[in-house]
C-alpha cells in the first residue's frame, strides 16, 4: 500500500479532503474503511494458514470487548478454583493489544483435533490422546509468523496457551463461532473441538464479524454435566469441573466429586460429546493427535517416576506428575475397579505419599463395597 495517497479517489462525496495527501492508515484506522490491499494481505495469510493444517481463521480488531467485569466477579468467587495464575495479568489478559505495543489486529487459529475415542475401560480427554499440541501448533505459528514478516511486514507475537490471552472470547470477536451455554467455542460447521491459537499483529487486518449465538433452546451440555459446574446458561463453576478435578487440581479430589468422575482419568468431553454442532466433526488428519497405547489402569498405577516420564514424553499428560496421575487412577478404579485391582491398590495405599494413599483406601473401600453385594 502506498504511505501516502490522494483520499479524494475513495470519498468523493468529501472535497475537503482532496486538498491533501494523507496518511492511508490512518484515514483507515479513523473511517474503518478496509483497503483492497489489506483485504489481500488478509487472504494471503489465510491461505498460509490453511496450508499448515489451521481450518479456521479469523481476525479481531484491537482494543477487544472482553467482558472484563464478568471475568473479575468470576475470578472474585473463586469459581477458578485453584487456578491462582489466572488472577494474575488481567489488564493483558482483558486487553492483548497490551501484549505488543502498535497492535492492531489478533488473528485466531483452530485446529480440528476430532477423533472417536479409543475402546478401552477407562477415558482421556480427546485433546490428550495423541502428543501435547502446545509445541506443534506453536512451531506452525512460528512458521506463519515468519510468513507474515516476509510476505507483509509487521510485528507479530504467537500464543498457544502461551500468554495471557482469554482465547474463546476472542475467537468469539474474530468470528469462528460463539461461546455455548457450556462456555466452550462451537463453530457452525464443525462443533467443538478445535485446539486454539493467536498472532497479536501490528497489521491492520480486516476483521471479521462475530457470528450469531445458535444454542437457542438447547440444554444438552448442562444437563449432562456430571458435577453441575454449568451452573447456568454460559456460567461455569470451574472449580466443579471435571477436567479442573483431574487436570488443574493439586491435591486430593473432594469427596463430593470422585463418583461423579467416573471412568475420567483425564479430563472431561462430557459437554463436548453431546452438542448437536458436533455432527458435522470429521476425524483430524493430523497423526500427531493419534491415541497413544495405554495398559489397564492397574499397570498404570505401578508405574514408577522413570517409567512415567518415559512413557509420557511429549503427552499433555505428563503435566499431572505421577502423585496426581496415580490419585486420578485411584478415583477411577474406585468407580469401575474390580477384585484383580486391589493388590495395585495396596501398594500404593502402603507408600509415603499420604495423599495418593488416602486415594487408594477410598478405591479399595469402594470395589470391596461393590463385592460385597
Ligand atoms: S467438562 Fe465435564 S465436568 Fe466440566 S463442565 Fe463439561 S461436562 Fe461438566
Ligand atoms: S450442547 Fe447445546 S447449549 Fe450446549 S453449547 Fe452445544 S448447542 Fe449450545
Amino acid at each position: 500500500m502506498p504511505e501516502k495517497w490522494n483520499f479524494w479517489a475513495l470519498a468523493p462525496a468529501c472535497p475537503w479532503l482532496d486538498q491533501y495527501a494523507l496518511d492511508s492508515r490512518f484515514i483507515i484506522r479513523i473511517l474503518g474503511l478496509v483497503s483492497e490491499e489489506n483485504i489481500a494481505i488478509k487472504q494471503r495469510i489465510k491461505t498460509a494458514a490453511h496450508s499448515l493444517g489451521f481450518h479456521a481463521f479469523g481476525v479481531a480488531k484491537v482494543p477487544l470487548e472482553l467482558r472484563g467485569d464478568y471475568y473479575r466477579k468470576w475470578i472474585a468467587a473463586g469459581q477458578h478454583g485453584t487456578m491462582s495464575w489466572m488472577e494474575r495479568n488481567n489488564d493483558r489478559r482483558l486487553h492483548p493489544e497490551q501484549l505488543l505495543p502498535e497492535a492492531r489486529s489478533v488473528i485466531v487459529l483452530g485446529m480440528n483435533y476430532y477423533q472417536p475415542d479409543p475402546v478401552r475401560p477407562y477415558r482421556i480427554a480427546k485433546y490428550a490422546l495423541g502428543d501435547d499440541y502446545h509445541n506443534m501448533m506453536l512451531r506452525y505459528l512460528k512458521k506463519l509468523c515468519r510468513t507474515m514478516r516476509d510476505d507483509c511486514g509487521g510485528v507479530q507475537r504467537p500464543y498457544v496457551d502461551t500468554g495471557p490471552l482469554l482465547e474463546k472470547p476472542i475467537a468469539a470477536a474474530a468470528g469462528i463461532g460463539w461461546q455455548g451455554k457450556s462456555t466452550i467455542l462451537v463453530e457452525p460447521k464443525r462443533g467443538t473441538w478445535s485446539f486454539l491459537a493467536n498472532i497479536v499483529t501490528t497489521l491492520d487486518l480486516p476483521a471479521d464479524e462475530p457470528v450469531k449465538d445458535r444454542c437457542g433452546s438447547c440444554t444438552r451440555c448442562i444437563d449432562v454435566c456430571p458435577t453441575r459446574a454449568i451452573t447456568a446458561p454460559y456460567q461455569l463453576d470451574a472449580s466443579k469441573c471435571i477436567s479442573y478435578l483431574t487436570i488443574e487440581h493439586d491435591g486430593p479430589i473432594p469427596l463430593q466429586y470422585r463418583t461423579a468422575i467416573g471412568d475420567r482419568l483425564y479430563g472431561c468431553d462430557e459437554c463436548l460429546d453431546v452438542c448437536p454442532w458436533n455432527k458435522w466433526a470429521t476425524p483430524t488428519l493430523e497423526a500427531k493427535f493419534s491415541p497413544r497405547e495405554l495398559p489397564p489402569l492397574r499397570e498404570l498405577l505401578a508405574w514408577d517416576e522413570a517409567t512415567f516420564s518415559e512413557r509420557m514424553i511429549g503427552s499433555p499428560m505428563r503435566r499431572l506428575k505421577l502423585p496426581r496421575f496415580r490419585r486420578n487412577i485411584c478415583v477411577v478404579l474406585g468407580n469401575i475397579g474390580m477384585a484383580v485391582d486391589l493388590p495395585a491398590l495396596q501398594i500404593v495405599g502402603s507408600g509415603s505419599d499420604e495423599m495418593v494413599a488416602e486415594h487408594a483406601h477410598w478405591a479399595i473401600a469402594q470395589i470391596n463395597k461393590r463385592l460385597s453385594v
